[in-house]
């Protein structure tokens, strides 16, 4: 059957909305550092009960500390956080996975930089390319040493077409049940291109890194209705609105700010029923201490992204369907038009060798 899943990273016992709600993502270098972690992170999640589990493999510190000028550690020898420095390598990814059991492991990636310009990326590319294609093809080859049932998704890091072309020629894709791609800085019809070219290559399964908007969701819940089997997400936006004391319109998606420095009219009502808001009013966030309303905030804002997840998909039975039921959420008429333009390309592009077209476009 297929379906669209919003997955809470970084949740923990306290902001998890809990039983059957949404998905949770963790990586190893937060979840299972050590052992006592692993238990905690078990433990946790059998209680919470997320619809799914995914593993990430936390590439994106690699990343960050690479933008940063910091010391990169990759070292099988050595544990997965060495003297304070995180070491993500594949073995302990694959050490972790064998621990945590989650229902979907992402392999070890190395993640691009996010560059303008086509020289700078094609040479990114090029850098991070023989580390990628070679942490895939050692997870599989460290997994095949043992049964196991999770799903196995190969993560996608590159900044166009051929780009795709170039790495998932290089691995075997039969290994692999599903891609996993970050969506930062693309328009909506970049993601519609290159879900459609992996949904071409025979994919089932997709995770979208980096979406927590109405308009990237509303593409994924399209795909994930009429192309792949399962189409999960990720994004840290709402849990940074809810550092920031904003509240996530559950209809639309848009902020509220309820800090205790802005005024809030007693009378405007919130109907939201999530676990965080039932009952209560705007002034009741207001009023709580920074620390819990931050977590209830988290609460509600996953709630909310999950919850209108679950709307796109059921109103996604068609373009015009989708079209009509987010005209109805919000006034943004630019963006409309924009996913409108994407889905529509997609629909009569859907039968047509991406490849060729490509060449065609050069
Ligand atoms: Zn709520």
């Amino acid at each position: 059957m297929h379906n669209l899943i919003n997955c809470y990273a970084s949740a923990n016992r306290n902001d998890f909305p809990g039983y059957n709600y949404g998905g949770c993502l963790i990586t190893p270098v937060d979840y299972a550092a050590t052992v006592a972690m692993i238990v905690n992170s078990k433990r946790w999640i059998s209680a919470a009960k997320p619809n799914i589990v995914i593993q990430d493999n936390g590439g994106f510190v690699l990343l960050l500390r690479e933008q940063a000028g910091k010391e990169i550690l990759l070292d099988d020898s050595k544990p997965l956080i060495y003297k304070s420095i995180p070491n993500p390598t594949v073995y302990h990814n694959v050490q972790v996975a064998r621990a945590i059991n989650p229902n979907i492991l992402i392999v070890t990636d190395w993640p691009v930089k996010p560059l303008k310009g086509k020289a700078a990326q094609e040479a990114e590319f090029e850098k991070k390319l023989p580390y990628n294609i070679d942490a895939a093809n050692k997870t599989i080859e460290l997994l095949s040493r043992d049964s196991h049932d999770m799903k196995l998704y190969v993560a996608f890091q590159g900044y166009s077409l051929n780009h795709l072309k170039k790495f998932f020629g290089a691995i075997y894709l039969d290994d692999f049940d599903g891609v996993s791609m970050p969506i930062r800085g693309q328009s909506l019809e970049q993601t519609a291109l290159f879900l459609l070219k992996i949904w071409q290559m025979g994919f089932q399964n997709m995770h979208l890194l980096g979406v927590a908007g109405l308009f990237p969701m509303a593409l994924a819940a399209y795909f994930a209705r009429h192309f792949f089997i399962l189409v999960t997400l990720d994004g840290r936006g709402w849990k940074i609105r809810a550092m920031h004391s904003e509240y996530t319109n559950p209809h639309n998606l848009q902020t509220v700010h309820v800090g205790e420095d802005v005024e809030i009219d007693p009378e405007v009502y919130m109907d939201c029923q999530c676990p965080a808001c039932r009952g209560r009013s705007f002034l009741y966030y207001q009023n709580l201490p920074y620390y819990f309303r931050r977590v209830q905030l988290s609460t509600h804002n996953f709630w909310a992204i999950e919850g209108l997840g679950k709307q796109l998909f059921t109103h996604a039975s068609s373009i015009s369907t989708l079209i009509k039921f987010l005209r109805g959420k919000t006034t943004r008429v630019k963006e409309i038009g924009q996913l409108k333009n994407a889905l529509s390309l997609v629909e009569s592009l859907k039968d047509t060798d991406l490849d060729q077209l490509e060449n065609l476009l050069k």
